[in-house]
């Protein structure tokens, strides 16, 4: 897979504002938020998008779902929140390393756009 911004954002090549690391994710908030909390949960293995996940990735994606729930609660999202994965350009990805949107303080509609 080839480097992409959030490649950077591990090596802290660019700045960005971490709110949760680990030898296995990392957590920053969302350059450009599109909800009052919207923060980016990532592995640091740089699979590009869920399609290329494979078995052995079952354990980093586990970690990376339970740690999603504990950023939340620490951003203090206790009366829910919506976690995204887009999967391909027209799902909307525009970052090819996999991450998990988490979005909240706000009403959140449904079905999204
Ligand atoms: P996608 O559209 O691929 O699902 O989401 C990519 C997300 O990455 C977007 O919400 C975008 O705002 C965010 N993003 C892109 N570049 C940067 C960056 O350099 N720093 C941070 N913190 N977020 C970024």
């Amino acid at each position: 897979m080839s480097d992409t911004i959030f490649g950077k954002i591990i090596r802290k090549e660019i700045p960005a504002d971490i709110v949760y690391e680990d030898d296995l994710v990392l957590a920053f908030k969302d350059v450009n938020p599109q909800a009052p909390t919207h923060i980016l949960a990532i592995p640091k293995k740089p699979i590009a998008k869920l399609d290329d996940a494979t078995d052995e990735d079952l354990a980093v994606l586990g970690h990376l779902l339970l740690k999603a729930k504990q950023v939340a609660a620490e951003a203090g999202l206790t009366d829910g929140y919506r976690l995204v994965m887009n999967n391909g350009e027209s799902a909307g990805q525009t970052v090819f390393h996999l991450h998990l949107h988490i979005l909240g303080g706000r009403p959140l509609s449904w079905p999204p756009g």
